[in-house]
């Protein structure tokens, strides 16, 4: 694979490192153990280390060998997932119940390998500042960062994120500009009715059935209020009532999520689930209460930056190795919340499409030890052609 030298040197140090994190597994906040790992890498590369950031991140700084008013952040997530691990391997998880599923580390070791390799060399003029954020997954580290100033205590011109994509091939890369992974939202439905006996519905208000038409009303969002093209999800995930056979019971709790790309369509999905479930429970003489909750906005790349990183990875690989033409994804990344600041762009390295690539969230996951390195050459070649004067 086409990487740089000294970086293939470190091949066999970040595959260590990213078994020694995988063995090790922390979900989100809780990344202490990942993160001193980090912070003592980074001390020892002798990079500048801010600990504690948005609680249990890090922040590494480093100075290029020729002056420049210039600054870029490269940024790696560290969280693992709540997921038990079913890979029999020697660095599978020893955290019962907890599994790097999402390879968060193999990002943290290709950026890790990356920081070695600009800090021995220092081949570029201003600063890079190197992102280790906790809690990618769920609980947005990443809007805890921007919360706490990051972005002003450490000025940069762009952000950059890159993630592993199973079913994309080892040694390819994919990006494209504007929307590339969807906003995410959640909400919960609790439809109230009146219990009865199950042999006497008439004398109650059924929410069950309230509940079954709300879930085959929803259904009609994506399908008939949004634009075919703008792309639109409402899944109900979660149905919660009743406790027995012969009980209509007083509640049941649906919930679910949302996802879409373009904002306009975000603001339409919560008034339109509120009105299809409230005019269901209407007709049935029930009544709802509805919690919506936005949580990820939709990643969107600038379109300047998204070329400098297609550039970037195509001098590495090929530009016909460079997929400009993927399909959006509906998943949802809370890189996000930094390109709602600032540009940037989010890019996706191939973890391979062989007949045993488990998916992203899968117990048989694993991170692609063989693209470290290439992981590494990327952020090293895009810190120095962005930072070249
Ligand atoms: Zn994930
Ligand atoms: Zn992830």
């Amino acid at each position: 694979m086409p990487v740089i030298n000294r970086i293939a040197d470190f091949q066999a140090e970040m595959a260590a490192w990213r078994h020694d994190i995988h063995a090790h597994p922390e979900t989100a906040f809780e990344e202490r153990r990942t993160a001193d790992i980090v912070a003592r890498l980074l001390e020892s590369f002798g990079i500048a280390v801010d600990r504690g950031v948005a609680r249990t991140g890090v922040i590494g700084t480093l100075e290029g060998a020729r002056p420049g008013g210039r600054a870029i952040a490269l940024r790696a997530d560290m969280d693992a997932l709540p997921i038990a691990e079913k890979n029999g391997f020697a660095h599978a998880s020893t955290h019962h119940g907890r599994m790097h599923a999402c390879g968060h580390d193999g990002h943290t070791a290709m950026l890790l390998g990356a920081a070695k390799y600009l800090a021995e060399t220092r081949n570029f003029a201003g600063t890079l500042h190197f992102i280790f954020q906790p809690a990618e997954e769920n609980e947005g580290g990443a809007r805890l960062m921007v919360e706490e100033r990051v972005v002003e205590c450490y000025p940069v011109e762009a952000v950059y994120g890159m993630h592993n994509w199973p079913g994309l091939p080892e040694g390819e890369f994919a990006i494209r500009s504007g929307p590339m992974m969807a906003a995410f939202d959640i909400f919960e439905i609790t439809v109230e009715g009146r219990g009865a006996h199950a042999a006497m519905p008439h004398l109650g208000v059924d929410p069950v059935v309230a509940a079954a038409q709300i879930v085959g009303g929803l259904q009609t969002i994506a399908s008939r209020n949004i634009h075919a093209l703008d792309g639109a999800v409402v899944s109900v995930t979660q149905i919660h009532g009743g406790d027995t056979w012969n009980v209509i019971p007083d509640e049941v709790v649906l919930r679910g999520t949302t996802r879409s790309f373009d904002p306009g369509v975000r603001d339409a999905i919560e008034p339109t689930i509120r009105r299809i479930a409230e005019g269901i429970c209407a007709s049935l003489g029930a009544k709802m209460t509805m919690r919506y909750e936005r949580r990820y906005p939709s990643t969107i790349n600038s379109p300047a930056e998204t070329e400098i990183a297609a550039t970037t990875a195509a001098a590495l690989v090929g530009a016909d190795k460079v997929r400009r033409d993927m399909l959006r994804s509906m998943g949802a990344e809370d890189f996000a919340f930094f390109l709602e600041e600032m540009p940037g762009a989010y890019i996706w390295i191939g973890n391979g499409d062989g007949a045993d690539q488990a998916m992203l969230h899968n117990p048989h996951y694993d991170f692609n030890d063989e693209i470290l390195a290439l992981g590494a050459s990327y952020w090293a070649r895009l810190a120095e052609t962005v930072l070249e004067k």
